[in-house]
């Protein structure tokens, strides 16, 4: 079969760095991606030789900006297999009929209801149930962080229960209308927080209860995860465990990577674009075992922690990869993603 012809539908935060991703894919083409705003990430699109698709109704205002435009969203949808609706959180559901009308695959993204889809998405957990999916949703980045390290963990022993605590950050480096800039916020002030029922949606039978606080911060964000597990383990078993894994990093606080600020200073130091983390990032001494009971910190970088499972997520639409090893494989290779321990050799 010839490359699954891709649109992006939001050129934001996610949109960007996954329309970026599949042009990185030997077996996926970007035809385009759509923006509503003649703006510098337009430009900025233009510069980097992808086509620009606009709503009908904003082809004047790119026009009078000097932003050159390759046709309008329904014309970009007549072109491409899967569009990735990368929109902001609960704008794709109102696109949905649109994909479906032209008859093509949706890969939507965790700020939509489950609903919006056929399937609620982790490559490490559910990859084989996605295969030919007409639409799948890739949970959210607090989601997809939480479901690597479970699934992960459930390859060395059956998981009892999960009780976690999520500190999330205030808002994307970008954005400059959200909070808190000097308070800590429960989120809310109850349990569970979101995030445990989205898990339950790739996992529906895990006992799972999470609670979450936003602070001020734009770097990442952290949990701090307790497991008990069905059968007792050593520290050994999950250090290993985590080490052999894909899209995880262990870190070491004694290394110097003591906070998120030192993780983005690493992925500034690598040469990372946009000093992207895709990797799951667990801090290798804060992991302590007693006997069944497993507890961990981990940090995630909410821009980027997504992109990987989207590129699988087109695989499994378009069945280009029967496995989640095989797909893993690719996506990992042509991301330059690490695995093992900071300093990391690439997957
Ligand atoms: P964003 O605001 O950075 O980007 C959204 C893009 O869509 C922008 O380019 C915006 O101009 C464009 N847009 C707005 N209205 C549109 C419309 N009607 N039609 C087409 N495009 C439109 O948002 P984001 O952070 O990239 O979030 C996108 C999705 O990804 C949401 O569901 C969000 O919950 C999810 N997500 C976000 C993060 C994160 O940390 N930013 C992490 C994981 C998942």
């Amino acid at each position: 079969m010839g490359r699954v012809r891709v649109a992006v539908n939001g050129f934001g935060t996610i949109g960007k760095r996954v329309a970026e991703a599949v042009m990185l894919q030997p077996d996926m083409e970007l035809v385009g991606v759509v923006k509503t705003r003649p703006d510098y990430v337009a430009a900025y699109a233009v510069s980097r030789g992808i086509a620009l698709y606009v709503p009908e109704d904003k082809l004047g205002a790119f026009q009078e900006m000097g932003l050159r435009v390759a046709g309008t969203l329904q014309e970009l949808l007549e072109k491409v297999d899967v569009v990735v609706d990368a929109t902001p959180g609960g704008v794709g559901a109102k696109y949905k009929p649109i994909y479906e009308k032209h008859g093509v695959k949706a890969i939507f993204q965790g700020g939509e209801k489950p609903e919006v889809a056929e399937l609620s998405f982790s490559t490490l957990c559910n990859y084989e149930q996605a295969l030919g999916r007409k639409s799948l949703r890739v949970v959210s980045c607090n989601t997809t962080a939480l479901l690597r390290g479970i699934c992960t963990l459930r390859s060395l022993a059956p998981i009892r229960h999960v009780r976690a605590t999520i500190v999330r950050r205030a808002a994307d480096p970008k954005e400059t209308k959200r909070g808190p800039v000097n308070a800590i916020v429960p989120n809310p002030a109850r349990a569970p927080s979101h995030h445990a029922v989205d898990v339950k949606t790739v996992i529906p039978d895990l006992d799972i209860v999470t609670m979450a606080v936003v602070v001020p911060t734009t770097l990442m964000h952290v949990h701090v995860v307790y497991a008990r597990l069905g059968k007792n383990v050593q520290k050994e078993d999950v250090v290993n465990t985590f080490l052999d894994a894909p899209r995880i990093l262990l870190a070491d606080d004694a290394m110097g990577l003591a906070s998120t600020a030192d993780l983005v200073e690493y992925a500034r130091d690598l040469g990372r674009k946009r000093y992207d983390i895709p990797e799951l990032v667990i801090w290798e001494n804060s992991i302590t075992v007693n006997g069944d009971e497993v507890m961990w910190m981990q940090a995630v970088h909410q821009e980027s922690i997504v992109v990987p499972e989207n590129i699988d997520a087109i695989r499994a639409v378009a069945e280009l990869a029967s496995t989640a090893e095989e797909t893993i494989a690719v996506t990992d290779k042509t991301l330059g993603l690490l695995r093992g321990r900071i300093p990391a050799a690439p997957a």
